[in-house]
């Protein structure tokens, strides 16, 4: 339930409070044996990878600066299990809006009440609610010396992008793409186990080309088989019209971030074994760079 908790993070302010509706389904592992069989063919393995990122992070912060990423994608691109995965490489915390927001309501603060009152009515939080408390976050950040940040899910406008630029410098952003035929047909496949609540994906990916994209199913153990639901909002039309509106706003914060120089691409053809060694070569490529 936690991961599919934090993955809210990638929709509107509105879920964040409700839980549940709308949350990306996570992306389909590739079994042990043919992760281990590709990384070996590619060179370094994803644990040496993993070193050479932990090194490179620990230059850049000896040379004095700081490492302020964030990641985007679309929802069910798997961006909140890369970004909680990388961070941890990265020894930096992985902030999502969504995990904030949570917090600041469970908390049972004055402003989380005030944001529990907006959001029980289905509005969404407005932006200087979000932007407030992100700032006390990455303010708290540094003054318990943490090395930096990985935004998950944030900013969502390129308003919210010129808001974060004046209490923290980004030094670089990340896109993560999935082909959008195939991002419909996973959120499409995402089953949740009535009885202990645990997320799959039934979609079994596996298309020719070059790359070719596969990404094999996350299928349920046995005991929760005949336990498992479809959430109503995953239908191919509710899909289709939340990638319209998660594009419609991600373009300008892509353009915001182009403009800066700030902008990489990541396009993920796999699933989560397979793809961590291609991302952290890639990212590893960014820090080194970055020096
Ligand atoms: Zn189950």
């Amino acid at each position: 339930m936690q991961s599919l908790r934090r993955s809210l993070a990638t929709h509107g302010a509105r879920s964040f409070a409700r839980g549940g509706a709308g949350a990306p389904a996570p992306v389909a592992f590739f079994p042990p044996a043919a992760s281990t069989l590709l990384n070996h063919r590619r060179g370094k393995s994803t644990e040496a990878l993993a070193d050479d990122l932990v090194k490179a992070c620990d230059d850049l912060l000896a040379a004095g600066k700081r490492i302020n990423w964030i990641f985007l994608g679309a929802p069910g691109v798997g961006k909140g299990t890369y970004a909680t995965r990388i961070s941890k490489l990265m020894k930096i915390p992985h902030i999502s809006a969504g995990d904030l927001v949570r917090d600041e309501i469970k908390r049972g603060t004055a402003r989380g009440a005030e944001m529990e009152a907006i959001t029980s009515t289905g509005q969404l939080l407005p932006d200087s609610v979000i932007l407030d408390i992100l700032k006390d976050r990455v303010q708290r950040g540094i003054e318990n010396g943490e090395r930096g940040f990985l935004l998950d899910g944030f900013p969502r406008t390129a308003a919210q992008a010129a808001a974060l630029k004046e209490f923290a410098e980004v030094q670089q952003v990340l896109n993560l793409g999935l082909r959008e035929d195939i991002l419909v047909e996973k959120c499409c496949a995402r089953r949740l186990c009535k009885e202990c609540g645990k997320n799959f994906n039934i979609a079994d990916i596996n298309y020719p080309g070059d790359p070719p994209i596969v990404m094999p199913p996350l299928n349920p153990p046995k005991e929760c088989e005949h336990k498992m639901e479809q959430r109503k909002d995953d239908t191919e039309e509710v899909v289709k019209a939340r990638l319209k509106v998660y594009k419609d706003n991600a373009k300008p914060v892509e353009d915001f971030y182009e403009k800066e120089g700030k902008l990489a691409e990541f396009q993920i053809v796999s699933g989560i074994p397979e793809t961590m060694p291609v991302l952290l070569t890639k990212i590893i490529g960014i820090v080194k760079a970055s020096k």
